[in-house]
């Protein structure tokens, strides 16, 4: 039986581990977990009117938009809740009609091959607030009913017990011995599978490689009102670099910041913060009544070209690696986890992974 240790808990660790537990593999799971992006994230899932050229890139995250139906189907076969993910909508809005009806053409173009994308429908205000009666401050904005939220942790917590797996809260350190097989902190498996995000180069830098991935900070703000039932109220998009995200049970999430050259700096800066609460009081002014409860701040990882990789780490047998996976993350991880599983059990991926060349970003 094949030993695997998995480095890293987020949305790419959790999900391999999931569909590892299906196969007859054995799993040690690390996760050291401080700045985790996929606890911190928004959780949106709407790639559909990404403007973004790179073709590769674009089909990994309508794949993965779609690939959660197959996730949230596997999981409700093995009798798991699935209520982390709800496809309660995303609203658009832009400053001018003409940019909105471009969106909407973009959008219209995809529903072809993305049907997921639900109906688009150009609302006024009036028309949105019947279903998200609080919103104000814009005439119109473009609705699609399949984009969905996640709760990254929720997700997260879902996979790693469904699968069964231990998992070690701490940080792993990884050393290749002499008959080919791997040590990672004093136990040895047969393949390593990384799926590190942000901290990669951490792991395989000692190991002689140069890694293209980057951290950049975000950090988003949740609030709580106790009179405001927002359990499928659409997600609101506004141009900027502000989301107004609404969950279950009157939580309303807003961010995200995108602050490069900060390193992994985890400390919350409260001046971003209010300047998003400032920012959000224009489309949603109740914000102003809520009760803040959190503030997330997470590291996303970013490769050169903005793309995600996966494969095996070149020179490295039976080292699997997956980053790069930037602010769209939670779209397209669970595929590259469930690809990732593909990997290690010799099967083909749902997604030819030459398309996403590990050794672009990963040198020796
Ligand atoms: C504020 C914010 C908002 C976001 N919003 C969205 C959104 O709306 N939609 C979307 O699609 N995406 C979003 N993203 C992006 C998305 O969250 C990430 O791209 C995705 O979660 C990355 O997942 P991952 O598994 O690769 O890495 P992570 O979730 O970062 O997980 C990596 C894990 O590996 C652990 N680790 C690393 N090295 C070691 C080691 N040596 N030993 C032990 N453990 C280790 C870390 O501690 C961490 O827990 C957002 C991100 C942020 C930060």
């Amino acid at each position: 039986m094949k030993k695997i240790a998995i480095i890293g808990a987020g949305i790419v660790g959790s999900t391999v581990a999931y569909y590892l537990s299906k196969s007859d593999m054995t799993v040690t799971i690390f996760d050291e977990g401080h700045g985790q992006a996929t606890k911190a994230a928004a959780g949106i899932i709407c790639p559909w009117f990404s403007r973004r050229r790179h073709k590769a890139w674009y089909r990994l995250a309508r794949s993965g938009a779609d690939f959660y139906q197959e996730l949230l189907s596997d999981l409700k076969n093995d009798g798991i809740a699935t209520d982390f993910y709800d496809q309660s909508g995303a609203l658009l809005l832009k400053s001018r009609p003409e940019y909105l009806e471009e969106l909407r053409e973009l959008a219209e173009s995809r529903l072809v091959e993305s049907p997921l994308i639900g109906s688009l429908s150009v609302q006024t205000l009036a028309e949105a607030q019947k279903s998200f009666p609080d919103l104000a401050g814009f005439d119109k904005g473009i609705l699609a009913s399949g984009a969905a939220r996640v709760e990254g942790s929720q997700l997260t917590e879902t996979l790693i017990e469904a699968s069964g797996f231990s998992l070690l809260k701490e940080k792993a350190e990884l050393k290749r011995l002499s008959d080919g097989t791997y040590d990672v902190n004093g136990q040895v498996f047969d393949s390593v599978l990384l799926a590190c995000g942000a901290w990669l180069p951490d792991i395989l830098e000692p190991l002689g490689y140069q890694v293209d991935v980057s951290p950049q900070k975000g950090q988003l703000r949740d609030y709580y009102f106790d009179d405001l039932e927002t359990g499928h109220n659409p997600v609101i998009i506004p141009e900027g670099e502000i989301d107004v995200i609404p969950f279950a049970g009157g939580k309303v999430s807003v961010g995200a910041s995108h602050e490069k050259n900060m390193g992994f700096d985890l400390t919350v800066n409260e001046r971003i913060l209010a300047d998003f609460e400032v920012r959000a009081q224009d489309f949603f002014p109740k914000i102003t009544e809520a009760i803040k409860t959190r503030d997330r701040v997470g590291i996303r990882a970013y490769t050169e070209d903005f793309c995600p990789f996966i494969g095996e780490v070149p020179g490295l047998k039976g080292v699997y690696a997956v980053s790069g996976l930037g602010s769209s993350g939670l779209t397209t991880g669970p595929l590259l986890g469930k690809m990732l599983s593909q990997l290690v059990m010799g099967q083909q991926t749902a997604l030819s992974a030459s398309d996403y060349l590990i050794s672009r970003y990963i040198k020796k």
